[in-house]
């Protein structure tokens, strides 16, 4: 997979694209208006789920510039909602969005990724 160039235009066959739609099979754990999350398909930790907003955004700076306040705080709600569904509020978890070829986005739908369920180790770049 290519990384991602944050200022190309949304690809609407891209494979969380696809997933919103129905069109591809997904564990989903969380939907509402504003997002959907389902688990990652190749999990790094015992929990590791996707969150996504469900308009049509490539990165969190797409997203931050474009996306309305409705759709701004409905998607972050969400990613709360759906931290504290897994459980990973009190034990502690790590929150990351990848952005961008250098961020090593590889998927040109906004997600963020919910990663717990066991000591994390130290942030590494
Ligand atoms: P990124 O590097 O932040 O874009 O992360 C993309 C994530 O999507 C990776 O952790 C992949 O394992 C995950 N992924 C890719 N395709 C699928 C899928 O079809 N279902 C669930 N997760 C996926």
């Amino acid at each position: 997979m290519t990384p991602v160039d944050p200022a190309a235009p949304y690809d609407t066959q891209n494979v969380f694209a696809r997933i919103l739609r129905g069109d591809l099979p997904c564990d989903k754990v969380y939907e509402d208006d504003w997002a959907f999350a389902f688990n990652d398909i190749a999990p790094v930790a015992q929990k590791h789920v996707l969150v996504l907003p469900k308009g049509a955004y490539v990165s969190w700076d797409d997203f931050s510039a474009r996306a309305s306040d409705d759709e701004i705080a409905g998607f972050v709600r969400a990613v709360g909602t759906v931290a504290r569904q897994l459980d990973l509020v009190e034990p502690g978890y790590r929150m990351i969005c990848n952005i961008g070829a250098d961020g090593g986005q590889m998927v040109p739908h906004l997600h963020v990724h919910l990663v717990g369920g066991r000591m994390l180790g130290a942030m590494v770049a």
